[in-house]
């Protein structure tokens, strides 16, 4: 449980963290929480021999509202999340990680650039739509969510970049509903959905979005129960018609939690339980 010897250094500034990374080379690190880096560390999983703290950089943490979209710092902790009741699903999923001492710590653009699939950030993204901004040594660049999450912990962050911002869209006059299921309420989801609905004027489904956590080796979009519920009636039945496809096109990994099986069966109940909420709440 004793990580090797690294060298540590906290910037103050974006360009001087982005020399520490060049200069530092391959085995050189971004630090924000540690909540995910520095337990890889203890267990000998991850051996950086630099640790780049983002934590003196002015301006990476903070929420703020502008032209329908909320631009989230990527030192933006867990905690600051939570309670912030505008940001919709992204405070139901924040205020579910883990427990309260993970929340103080975790950072929004770790958990991005981290990508696990088991965890709940990365789908919240993924469902929104949203776009993230990464600095590097060529300059900044937008990644959308679709274009972020690789494979298992491989994400579209390179070596020697840094995650700045998250860019999401608002959903004003949508519902949404968020699910997660684990044994220990402050383990990691076995599976978790996040559902967005969009009422028409008749009441039917306008428009629907659906992600998938720990469903794969990234996060993924429900797109078969999508399409199932779009243009369609939001009663009880058609909510558990398209839930039905939760699962379609996944391939889970299984773990001493649950099966393959298990999970798809997870998948299409807190889908439609999600869709429910989601439903009430449009
Ligand atoms: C006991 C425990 C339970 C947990 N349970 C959950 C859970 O239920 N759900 C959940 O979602 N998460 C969970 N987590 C993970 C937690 O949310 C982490 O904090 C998060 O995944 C990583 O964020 P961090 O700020 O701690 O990143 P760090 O650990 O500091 O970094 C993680 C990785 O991302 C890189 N990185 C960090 N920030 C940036 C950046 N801005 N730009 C580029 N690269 C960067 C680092 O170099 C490192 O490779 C848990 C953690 C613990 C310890």
């Amino acid at each position: 449980m004793i990580p090797p010897e690294f060298d540590y250094t906290a910037p103050d500034s974006l360009d001087g963290a982005m020399r520490a990374l060049a200069e530092g080379g391959e085995d050189a690190k971004v630090l924000a929480g540690g909540h995910s880096l520095l337990p890889l560390m203890k267990l000998r999983l991850a051996a950086p021999t630099l640790l780049v703290d983002l934590r003196r950089i002015p301006g990476l943490r903070g929420v703020q509202r502008e032209d329908g979209s909320f631009r989230i710092g990527a030192m933006t902790r867990h905690a600051d999340l939570q309670v912030n009741g505008e940001l919709g699903v992204v405070a139901d999923a924040a205020s579910l990680i883990a427990d309260q001492q993970v929340r103080n710590r975790g950072t929004i653009g770790g958990s991005l650039a981290h990508g696990d699939p088991a965890s709940d950030l990365p789908t919240v993204l993924l469902a929104l739509d949203g776009t993230v901004t990464v600095a590097g040594p060529g300059g900044t660049r937008e990644v959308a969510a679709s274009e972020l999450f690789i494979d298992y912990l491989t994400t579209a962050v390179g070596q020697g970049e840094i995650l700045t911002e998250v860019r999401l869209p608002a959903m004003d006059g949508w519902g949404h509903g968020y699910e997660k299921f684990n044994r220990r309420s402050e383990d990691w989801a076995m599976v978790g959905i996040v559902a967005l609905v969009k009422k028409a004027a008749d009441g039917s489904c306008e428009d629907v979005r659906i992600g998938l956590t720990h469903m794969g080796s990234t996060p993924l979009r429900a797109t078969a129960a999508e399409q199932a519920l779009r243009g369609q009636g939001l009663d009880a039945q058609g909510i558990a018609r398209a839930a039905e496809q939760a699962a379609e096109g996944t391939d889970p990994p299984e773990d001493l939690n649950a099966s393959a099986d298990y999970k798809r069966h997870l998948a299409r109940v807190l889908t439609r339980r999600a869709l429910e909420e989601a439903v009430a709440a449009a």
